[in-house]
């Protein structure tokens, strides 16, 4: 694991910190989520739930969400034998990787990658194989998708809306991808953490809701982003009883079991009404949108993101041409912390000059960032 001693969130936060700038580099909200859940969480504390839970979760968040699949997708999931709550999503990737591949067994991502895959396809023994997604629009080439798959491809894990480019793949991109796993007998895990952040007129297709793919995938997802909990590490997965039993298998081993008082919460966010989220995607849209203005009036070049809370723009225009030199000096050169997108690729000359700024932020920081980052130009 010597490749993965640190990661470029926990780096990043460390300068913001280190220097007081605002911190745009992590994706986590600056304000808590909705009331209802802090109450429940606290009334779960006090009311004496406190002990190990049951290890696939407890039945009032399994159940709830199975009722959030079948609300917002028309998905049938068996709360019984068919959900596993994890920690964060991050161990529901993680377990999954662990139970379904051995070692040499390939894995396909899109790279920009999330950080943590990479490192649950090493702990598997796994190989990484790669499919770029490009600058500006970050579109699946077909080509490239299939040459990525083989005789060893086992699982192909993908992400949408994709952290970080806040590209939503597409319906069509999604059923090449679920071609090709059927045509090598992959399996599908689907992370999307983001699936309540889509912005405009995107929609975001499940795929576990895709003709034939139901029964080949795993749908990783967390309460960390749709109720602004980050440090709640609350996530889950849903898929066929065989394979959510198997990461359940992994789980008893990695956590055996993840914070009880804070899933009866969970579940009482997943049956929120649909104003909370509503109000949540439209929220954030106006902060992409006044985001996306200041880093285009500072001189970036931004890719407009359909999804998440993140948006990819290029510093070439302003002359930086290297994204980790910018990311490293931002702080003092502007008092803006930012991530270079090179280091979610495995060529490091990828994307050289592209940062990725979060936006889950209220108005008055973004306003502030925004103005801070005007600097940049004179
Ligand atoms: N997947 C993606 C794409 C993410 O952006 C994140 C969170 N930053 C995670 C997984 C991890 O989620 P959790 O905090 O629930 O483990
Ligand atoms: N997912 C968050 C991001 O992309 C950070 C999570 C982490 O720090 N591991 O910024």
């Amino acid at each position: 694991m010597r490749p993965f001693t640190s990661t470029i969130f926990a780096e990043i936060t460390a300068l913001a910190t280190r220097t007081g700038a605002i911190n745009l580099g992590q994706g986590f909200p600056d304000t808590d989520g909705p009331a209802e859940i802090l109450d429940a969480a606290s009334s779960a504390i006090h009311g004496g739930l406190n002990q190990y839970p049951p290890g696939p979760g407890m039945p009032v968040l399994r159940e709830a969400i199975a009722a959030h699949q079948q609300r917002f997708y028309g998905l049938d999931v068996d709360p019984g034998s068919e959900v596993l709550v994890t920690a964060g999503a991050t161990e529901g990737i993680a377990a999954t990787i662990l139970a379904l591949c051995e070692p040499g067994d390939e894995v396909v991502t899109f790279d920009p990658v999330y950080d943590s895959y990479a490192a649950s396809i090493a702990l598997a023994g796994a190989v990484k194989r790669t499919v770029t997604l490009r600058w500006p629009d970050f579109a699946v080439d077909e080509a490239e998708l299939r040459a990525a798959f083989g005789p060893r491809t086992r699982v192909v894990l993908v992400n949408t809306p994709h952290n970080p480019t806040g590209k939503v793949f597409t319906r069509a991109e999604l059923e090449a991808i679920g071609a090709l796993a059927r045509e090598h007998d992959a399996i599908v895990v689907t992370d999307e953490v983001y699936e309540h952040q889509v912005f405009d007129d995107a929609e975001h297709v499940p795929v576990a809701t895709l003709p034939g793919l139901g029964e080949r995938t795993v749908t990783v997802s967390s309460a960390g982003k749709t109720f602004s909990v980050t440090g709640w590490k609350v996530g889950w997965l849903h898929g066929p009883a065989e394979l959510v039993a198997a990461a359940r298998a992994v789980k008893q081993f990695l956590t055996f079991v993840s914070a009880g008082p804070l899933q009866p919460a969970v579940a009482t966010g997943l049956d929120l009404g649909d104003d909370f989220y509503a109000g949540l995607a439209g929220g954030l849209q106006a902060k992409r949108d006044l985001l996306i203005e200041g880093l285009t009036a500072a001189g970036f070049e931004v890719s407009v993101p359909r999804g998440t809370y993140f948006v990819v723009a290029d510093a070439a225009p302003l002359g930086f041409t290297d994204g980790v030199e910018l990311c490293q000096r931002l702080p003092e050169l502007a008092g803006v912390a930012a991530v270079p997108v090179s280091v979610f690729h495995d060529d490091p000359k990828a994307a050289p000059s592209l940062v990725r700024f979060a936006f889950c932020k209220r108005d008055e920081v973004l306003h502030d960032a925004v103005e801070r980052l005007s600097r940049l130009a004179s």
